[in-house]
Parts: structure tokens; C-alpha cells; sequence
């Protein structure tokens, strides 16, 4: 399958292994992996946020229960809400998720927001876990017609090293462990010298919530900086 599906089902299955029941995607785009962890029963909100809100809208309606969803009595509870938003900035209805996914947003971000965006997500919103992809530079030899960055618009594609850093620090600033892994395979006896063509770390709470009392204490007042565009009870 094409690598954004790799990507997409890794989210998928990790969320049909741990059963979180409030998901909220960053940079979801036009909503692909929310439909479908739409179908997973476990989520009571799933949530979506894009700085660019005529991109969401695009295709938004997508999310829609269609009638074969009513005929479906397991269908407890589902609450859909998408966001015009920046991650570099915090809103209050994002804090104490049980995931957080960003699929392909970091290499977007300049470095500065992208010290926003840490501070955002494992400061702020304190999710119990968080998954992250970005490109491997160090695959980039085995994709043809790359001589820079993959695409245009990104700021800065890291190699396994430069993620790790990255990734490791922010655990440790912010009371995480991260496991490395990663969804397209290099061509056959390769795999460990170049790694995964999409690195993806997963990230996991230390100490449940309390750790970061001082934190949470610091940014006490409800910030609402995001935009609701579309909210939908099943
Ligand atoms: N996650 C989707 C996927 O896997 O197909 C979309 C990935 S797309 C390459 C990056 C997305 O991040 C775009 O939809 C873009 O609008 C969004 N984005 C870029 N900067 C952002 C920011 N500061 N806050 C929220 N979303 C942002």
C-alpha cells in the first residue's frame, strides 16, 4: 500500500491495541485517518485540527454518520469536533487526551514553532500518549527525483539521529518515554543502515498526570484559540 495508508494504518492498529477513547489528529488535513478511526467503537471523541480550515471543510461532511451507522446499536457515543487551529498555540478542549497523532505536520514547522509545538502537546495538553511521523532524510537516496526535501513547503527533513535527539529530549523535559519505529522498508539488506522511509515515534506518559502538576497549575486559566468548524453526535 502507498506509504500516507502505512502511515494512516499504523495509527490504526495502534489504536485497536490500546483503546484510547479520546483521540484528536494535528494537522489532520482532510480528515483520511479520521474516517477511519471513526469505526473504532472504543473512541467516544475523536477530534481534528488544521491550520488550514478550507482544506478541513473540504472534505469534512465525510464524517457524517452515514444510515448504516444507526443500524449499528455498538455505536456508543461518538462526539466527531474539527478545529481551524495552530498546534503553536494552546486551547483548553484539547488537554487530558489519551492520543495525540501528528502524521506528516513537524517537517511544516520552523524551529521556533516547533518549540512551540513540544511545549503545546506534551506541555499543555499532557496526553497519555502521541505518535509522531516525519520523513528520514536518510531514506530520501531511494526516492528518485529527490535532491533536497521531499516537498517544498517543508522546513527540515531529519535523519533517525536528529529525530531521536529531538524526541528524547522533549521526553525528557516533559515526562515521557518514546519508542522509534517507522512505516516503509528500505530495499532488501538495507533496512538497518538507512531505517524507515516515515520515522514515527510513540511517546508514553510517565507517572500518570500528576508529574506535571506545575504545569498544569502555570496555565490554569481556559485558553479557547481554536475555531470549531463542524461537531457531530452519533
Ligand atoms: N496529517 C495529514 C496526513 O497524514 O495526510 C496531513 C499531512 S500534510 C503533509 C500537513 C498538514 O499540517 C497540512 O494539512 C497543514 O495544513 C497542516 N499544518 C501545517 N502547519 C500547521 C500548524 N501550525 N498547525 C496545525 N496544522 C498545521
Amino acid at each position: 500500500p502507498p506509504l500516507h495508508k502505512q502511515r494512516h494504518q499504523f495509527v490504526v492498529d495502534f489504536v485497536k491495541r490500546n483503546k484510547p477513547k479520546k483521540v484528536v489528529d494535528l494537522g489532520c488535513g482532510e480528515c483520511t485517518l479520521l474516517k477511519m478511526l471513526k469505526f473504532h467503537r472504543e473512541i467516544e471523541l475523536l477530534v481534528g485540527v488544521d491550520v488550514n480550515g478550507a482544506k478541513v471543510k473540504k472534505k469534512m461532511h465525510g464524517l457524517a454518520p452515514i444510515s448504516t451507522d444507526y443500524l449499528e446499536p455498538s455505536y456508543d457515543q461518538l462526539r466527531v469536533e474539527l478545529y481551524q487551529g495552530s498546534v503553536t498555540q494552546k486551547d483548553a478542549r484539547l488537554k487530558g487526551f489519551d492520543l495525540v497523532t501528528s502524521i506528516e505536520l513537524i517537517e511544516h514547522l520552523t524551529p521556533a514553532d516547533i518549540e512551540l509545538f513540544s511545549e503545546v502537546v506534551f506541555g499543555y495538553m499532557t496526553p497519555k500518549t502521541v505518535i509522531i511521523s516525519t520523513p528520514n532524510s536518510e531514506f530520501n537516496i531511494f526516492l528518485p527525483g529527490v535532491s533536497n526535501y521531499r516537498h517544498s513547503d517543508h522546513k527540515f527533513e531529519w535523519t533517525r539521529a536528529e529525530f531521536r535527539s529531538w524526541a528524547m529530549k522533549v521526553s525528557l523535559d516533559y515526562g515521557y518515554e518514546v519508542e522509534f519505529t517507522g512505516v516503509g522498508e528500505a530495499p532488501q539488506g538495507q533496512q538497518e543502515a538507512v531505517g524507515f522511509c516515515s520515522q514515527i515515534g510513540v511517546f508514553y506518559q510517565l507517572g500518570g498526570r500528576d508529574c506535571c502538576k506545575t504545569l498544569l497549575v502555570n496555565d490554569a486559566e481556559d485558553l479557547f484559540s481554536y475555531t470549531l468548524l463542524y461537531s457531530i453526535n452519533y
